[in-house]
């Protein structure tokens, strides 16, 4: 077991700012991927826990241990680039087996291992093939199988699957699962990606600019983002900001809802982003209490048959993920709710406002 600590790490390129300061633990036993749009310093900061890379300051601990100075060599790290390394020519047993030798590994040991990575990854029947007669998916699989059997504490994965195809995505997305459980391995896992991450990882650390936004479960990240970025960069589409100008009374009316909303306004924003996800919104043709007016100016089926909803209301535009039966139903005017247990309030640096939302009473 390893958890990763980083301290202040930083790593500037010249004038570019790779990676700000970044203070984080990354837990044990845990897949944690660093997603990210490209350029904001993930691989960066995975070379630098690998080894590969010095930071220019900043330190890096393996449980209380630090090796910031250590080789990659040193640091007893397993790693899975995006294109598989394995050595062609060979089969997939020899493969496996040549990290265990190279650790010294009695034979028996090594045939445990072997046989206990082959049955995760699913490779138990290919052991014999060569590795220049297998498709990329099944050499990747051996790649992973290489870096998982000598039981390093910690696995790095830079985007391994962006190149396998989507069943044996699944079945290796399972495997890397399972492995960080049952050897107690801390992994770690470079994607920009959101459903790779959303459907692999324990933990996700947004990233943005160098600087990790919020690290969190998928779920909590994805229903909670505590950032507008977390809100803009997940989902598809992401989430629906509408801009408000504060009153005195710090409450939100129209153009979202049919009466005043009270919040608590600690830091006394003067203009706030009302955030909603797509698929939160309730539409309807009919009016209904608590549902505004709006116009569709546009529909279209989107996967798993929802139907996405570009609605007008009041000069805002909002996009609105609902099932088939609303999608088919809806016309031209339609009816809309933001449910207040949906709707996140953020201030004006982007950060979300820790508030209860709470109807006032009607004016009379
Ligand atoms: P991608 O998903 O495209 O790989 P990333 O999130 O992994 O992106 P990095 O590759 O870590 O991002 O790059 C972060 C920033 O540092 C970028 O602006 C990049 O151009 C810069 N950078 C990375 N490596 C170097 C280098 N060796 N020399 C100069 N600049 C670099």
């Amino acid at each position: 077991m390893a958890e990763i600590r980083l301290e202040r790490l930083r790593k500037e390129y010249g004038k570019t700012l790779a990676v700000n300061d970044i203070t984080i633990k990354f837990p044990t036993s845990a897949v944690t991927c660093l997603l990210g749009p490209s350029g904001c310093g993930k691989t960066t900061l995975m070379r630098i826990i690998a080894g590969l890379e010095a930071p220019t300051s900043g330190e890096v601990y393996f449980d209380d241990v630090r090796v910031t100075d250590k080789t990659p060599q040193q640091r007893n790290i397993g790693m899975v680039f995006q294109y598989p390394v394995v050595y062609k020519g060979i089969s997939v047993y020899h493969n496996l087996e040549l990290p265990l030798i190279e650790d010294k590994l009695p034979e028996a040991e090594r045939r445990k291992r072997i046989d206990d990575v082959a049955q995760i990854l699913g490779l138990e029947h290919m052991l014999n093939k060569n590795v220049s007669s297998l498709d990329n998916a099944t050499r990747q699989k051996v790649a992973v199988g290489r870096a998982v059997a000598r039981q390093p504490q910690i696995i790095l994965f830079d985007e391994p699957i962006t190149n396998v195809d989507p069943n044996s995505r699944v079945q290796l997305k399972t495997a890397l699962k399972r492995l960080s459980k049952q050897h107690n391995q801390t992994i770690i896992y470079v994607t920009h990606d959101q459903t790779e991450a959303m459907t692999l990882a324990d933990e996700i650390a947004l990233m943005k600019d160098g600087v990790i936004v919020q690290r969190d479960n998928p779920r909590s990240l994805y229903n909670y983002p505590n950032d507008v970025f977390g809100g803009w960069f997940l989902g598809n589409p992401g989430m629906n900001f509408v801009e408000y100008e504060v009153n005195g009374q710090s409450e939100l009316g129209g153009p979202l809802f049919t009466r005043p909303i009270r919040f608590n306004n600690l830091n006394r924003d003067k203009h706030i982003s009302v955030g909603i996800r797509p698929e939160h919104i309730l539409v309807s043709p009919q009016p209904s209490a608590g549902a505004v007016r709006g116009q569709l100016t546009r529909k279209s089926i989107v996967v798993g048959g929802q139907y996405l909803l570009f609605i007008q209301i009041e000069g805002k535009m909002l996009k609105a993920k609902v099932p088939t039966s609303v999608g088919q139903a809806v016309a031209q005017e339609v009816w809309v709710e933001c449910p207040l247990e949906r709707v996140t309030l953020f201030g004006e640096q982007g950060t979300k406002i820790e508030t209860e939302l709470i109807p006032a009473q009607p004016v009379a």
